[in-house]
């Protein structure tokens, strides 16, 4: 493949074989610029208001950083209204740079999409914007605060199908309900919680729970961010396919600003 395939992958940190892009060394500090196809990337661009494929020009600005790594500059455009934003990658080499196929990976991708445009969520309103939010605190390696905006999803969604059921969320002692007891009573009911996830007695549900709800130290939350991920997307995802589900969500516009979803524990009503 061409080194623009492997970029065009972002923001996933995926290593690959590619095309001979550096004829020879490229010094600390020396800039080269390279031909190695279109960097295409999915956004959803602001303007459009639709997602379009944001292209890079022919030519990458890339710059020598060490023995086998190099920083690669692209400006990408939407090819419908010229909006422009700016993503930069850092490609690792697994030997010399400048052989015939190195194999390189995607060690670091930044985008600065001012409010131009959006990454691509699964189409849930105020939820995406949670979901890029984790993403993006992901990508900085910021374990905890990934998880802090999974667990708002959790939560929230959970306190929605809750509401929309009329399953009480206060105990019977007039104190919030714990959370994984009000998750069973809506799981009864609706079956929310993917069946990938709880096909194995939901061993791996409530590990990753545990991980979304509790406090899971810096390196797991880092190692457990897409399973994570995962869980909570395919739970928006039961949700938004259950018909009768989803107009009642659609009626309240997914709305979590009415939530007060603390740091841990209960949800406030
Ligand atoms: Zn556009």
């Amino acid at each position: 493949m061409r080194l623009s395939e492997l970029l065009s992958k972002a923001p996933a940190n995926e290593e690959a074989q590619v095309e001979r892009f550096l004829n020879a060394r490229l010094p600390w500090g020396k800039h080269k610029t390279i031909e190695v196809g279109k960097v295409a990337i999915n956004f959803k661009c602001k303007t459009c208001d639709n997602v379009r494929t944001f292209m890079s020009g022919d030519k990458l600005s890339c710059l020598g950083v060490g023995e086998r790594v190099v920083s690669i500059d692209a400006c990408l455009k939407c090819p419908v209204c010229k909006a422009t934003i700016e993503a930069w990658f850092l490609v690792v080499s697994r030997d010399e740079l400048d052989v015939q196929a190195p194999t390189v990976r995607l060690e670091r991708y930044v985008d600065n999409r001012r409010d131009i445009a959006s990454r691509i969520g699964v189409g849930a309103g105020d939820f995406d914007d949670l979901l890029e939010r984790a993403q993006l605190a992901y990508e900085e390696r910021l374990g905890a605060g990934s998880m802090v905006y999974l667990r708002k999803i959790f939560e929230a969604i959970t306190k929605q199908v809750a509401d929309i059921a009329s399953i009480p969320t206060i105990g019977n002692n007039g104190g919030r309900k714990p959370f994984r007891n009000l998750l069973q009573e809506v799981d009864e009911q609706y079956h929310i919680i993917p069946l990938a996830f709880s096909s194995d007695g939901y061993k791996l549900f409530s590990e990753l729970s545990e991980i979304v709800h509790g406090d899971s130290n810096e390196e797991v939350a880092l190692q457990k961010y897409y399973p994570c991920r995962s869980l909570v997307i395919g739970i928006i995802q039961n949700v938004a396919s259950d018909q009768e589900m989803k107009r009642a969500i659609d009626a309240l516009g997914w709305n979590i600003n009415g939530l007060n979803v603390p740091s841990s524990g209960a949800i406030v009503p």
